[in-house]
């Protein structure tokens, strides 16, 4: 992480060109990277890139930070819900489902970044209200997704935990006015962006004061048309030995069909994933978006069950 860099810095009276403070980080000029130790501040990957990345210091892999109430990095967080917020009875239903279930985070998305403009794009600040009355009432941490800089005062108001989709990925003005938030934010990967680029991101955030970041692997395009995304399992492997946040999985877009929520959730806790994110909906052919891949209430029980036994047997493998 940047601030370590900064330590390290100071320590060993490093002189470098100092260009200010922002919040808890220290921002340095460009050509800084040939006068630091090698692997602290700048990475070099190849002789093109040469940027700060939320680094590694150690191999434990054990960061962890305040989520909305738990401890990630040491609690399993398991987050659920539907891809959209729609109505008021499927948000109730659902937010009561997942309680009556005792977990603590409900996701429903308000703004939807649709890739295509006629289909539902969100009930947008009335979906904010209705999931904020509905995890109110049943006691849970809402997660939220931020579509552009046009909804970011409204998502802040009501969130719990800011999620950043694929698509707002490389929204760098989205990511910087994150930096100042207050609040953990879940950071997706884009499907087409590279593990450094993605890491790349998490720096726009995090050299804006907020280091609060848990990264969330989702899927990239590959030539593979079959699935939805690809799981990029290498891609987890990489971002444990390589940056210093905690990574969830996200099974559902992954796959894009609900068939596989269940492989690819304990594949991805056999890599020693610090949560998951799954869609579920009270009658998902029906569902206003993604709705191949939202698994019904029993089928979101039955998942649950095998996570929570997997991760039994995992203690004492991991
Ligand atoms: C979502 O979480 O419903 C979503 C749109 O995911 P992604 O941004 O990963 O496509
Ligand atoms: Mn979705």
């Amino acid at each position: 992480m940047i601030y370590i860099a900064r330590q390290l810095i100071e320590k060993n009276n490093i002189n470098l060109p100092f260009v200010g403070d922002v919040g808890a980080f220290r921002i340095y000029d460009d050509d800084v990277e040939d006068r630091l130790p090698e692997n602290i501040l700048y990475k070099k990957v190849n002789d093109e890139i040469k940027y700060p990345i939320c680094f590694k210091n150690s191999s434990t892999n054990a960061y962890e930070f305040d989520f909305a109430g738990s401890r990630i990095g040491s609690e399993f967080i398991l987050i659920g819900g539907p891809c959209s917020a729609e109505s008021d009875e499927q948000i109730f239903k659902t937010a009561k489902y997942i309680s009556s279930l005792k977990m603590k985070f409900f996701r429903a998305g308000c703004f939807k970044p649709r890739t295509n403009a006629y289909s539902f794009q969100g009930l947008e600040r009335y979906g904010l209200e209705l999931c904020r009355r509905a995890c109110d009432q049943y006691d849970l941490k809402f997660v939220t997704e931020v579509k552009d800089l046009s909804n970011l005062d409204d998502v802040y108001e009501y969130a719990d935990v800011i999620q950043v989709g694929s698509k707002c990925m490389y929204d760098v003005g989205v990511l910087r006015e994150l930096g100042k938030a207050k609040k953990p934010i879940l950071l997706k990967r884009h499907f087409g962006a590279t593990l450094i680029e993605y890491a790349q991101a998490a720096d726009f955030v995090a050299s804006h004061g907020n280091s609060s970041i848990t990264l969330c692997e989702r899927g990239i395009r590959t030539f593979e048309t079959s699935t939805r995304f690809s799981l990029d399992s290498s891609g987890i492997e990489w971002m444990k030995k390589h940056v210093d946040l905690p990574i969830i999985g996200d099974p559902s877009h992954a796959m894009g069909f609900s068939y596989g929520v269940e492989g690819l959730s304990l594949s991805m806790m056999a890599q020693g994933v610090r949560g998951l994110i799954i869609e579920v909906h009270p009658n998902p052919s029906q569902a206003k978006s993604d709705s191949s891949q939202q698994l019904n209430f029993d089928e979101f029980k039955k998942v649950k069950s095998k996570i929570e036994k997997f991760r039994n047997l995992l203690e004492n493998v991991l």
